[in-house]
């Protein structure tokens, strides 16, 4: 299985996989960049997974579905265009011959969920919507700092190796912010020098891995004692974890 970004609007990527012949696309916010791609290499589009309900996720799944037949998957508590097989955490999907586990990540939608292939080769891989970013995460819309914090919980748990499809080229911004959070952590001005030299020749930072985000991404560090600190020193009523959190998530909203 072949794995390929395929740029839209501003900062979107609709990821698409392939085995030469049949295609899955994940969150498809518009259709023509999808076509161009499935007609330049000949794929027949199979399936479509939809991570939550906003427009630059699902916004070109009708007209996909309607040219190629395909199968939508989506979140089952959420409303996604076109008839659509519902989803939810703990359920397991067959899709072009690849195991997917549904993860529910309530946070930035109610009902987002992400698809995790446990089995695949060369390491697993995440389809993650706009719940987790390289060195960021999504903003609340619909869920509380509670739930995002088990969201990206069960997230963190996954194996190091797993490769992180995010949908949004945010890493930049994200990393500006958490250089702010944890000014000392090597690892993290690393990635960001690298990062910068990606973006420099047009590369994509993705996909990211589940080891990497670990140890450079601020939401899934909230625990670590430098960044616990850090977030302390701005919001001095933060106590618990989820307290901590929802102000370094605020934090971000303000941050420029
Ligand atoms: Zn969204
Ligand atoms: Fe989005």
């Amino acid at each position: 299985m072949k794995l390929l970004p395929i740029p839209a609007f501003d900062d979107n990527y609709l990821w698409l996989m392939h085995d030469g012949a049949d295609a899955l696309v994940v969150d498809p916010g518009a259709a023509p960049p999808v076509q161009e791609v499935l007609q330049r290499m000949g794929l027949n589009l199979k399936a479509i997974l939809v991570t939550h309900h906003h427009a630059d996720h699902v916004g070109g799944v009708v007209e996909l579905l309607q040219a190629t037949g395909a199968t939508v998957y989506g979140p089952e508590a959420e409303d996604i265009p076109g008839p659509y097989s519902g989803c939810q955490g703990g359920q397991v999907l067959d899709v072009l011959g690849v195991r997917f586990e549904v993860i529910d990540v309530p946070g930035h939608t109610a009902g987002h969920v992400a698809y995790f292939a446990p089995a695949l080769s060369p390491s697993p891989l995440l389809f993650c919507g706009d719940t987790l970013f390289s060195g960021g995460c999504g903003r609340l819309f619909e869920g509380t700092p509670a739930q995002m914090l088990d969201s990206l919980d069960r997230l963190a748990a996954l194996p190091d190796d797993t490769r992180v499809c995010c949908a949004h080229e945010y890493t930049l911004s994200n990393l500006r912010f958490a250089v702010a959070v944890e000014p000392g952590n090597a690892d993290l001005l690393a990635y960001q020098s690298k990062c910068i030299a990606s973006r420099e020749q047009g590369v994509p930072t993705l996909p990211s891995s589940i080891g990497l985000e670990r140890r450079i991404n601020p939401f899934l560090r909230s625990r670590e004692a430098a960044v616990a600190a850090s977030v302390r020193q701005r919001a001095t009523q933060a106590h618990s974890d989820v307290d901590v959190f929802g102000a370094l998530r605020e934090w971000k909203t303000q941050f420029r």
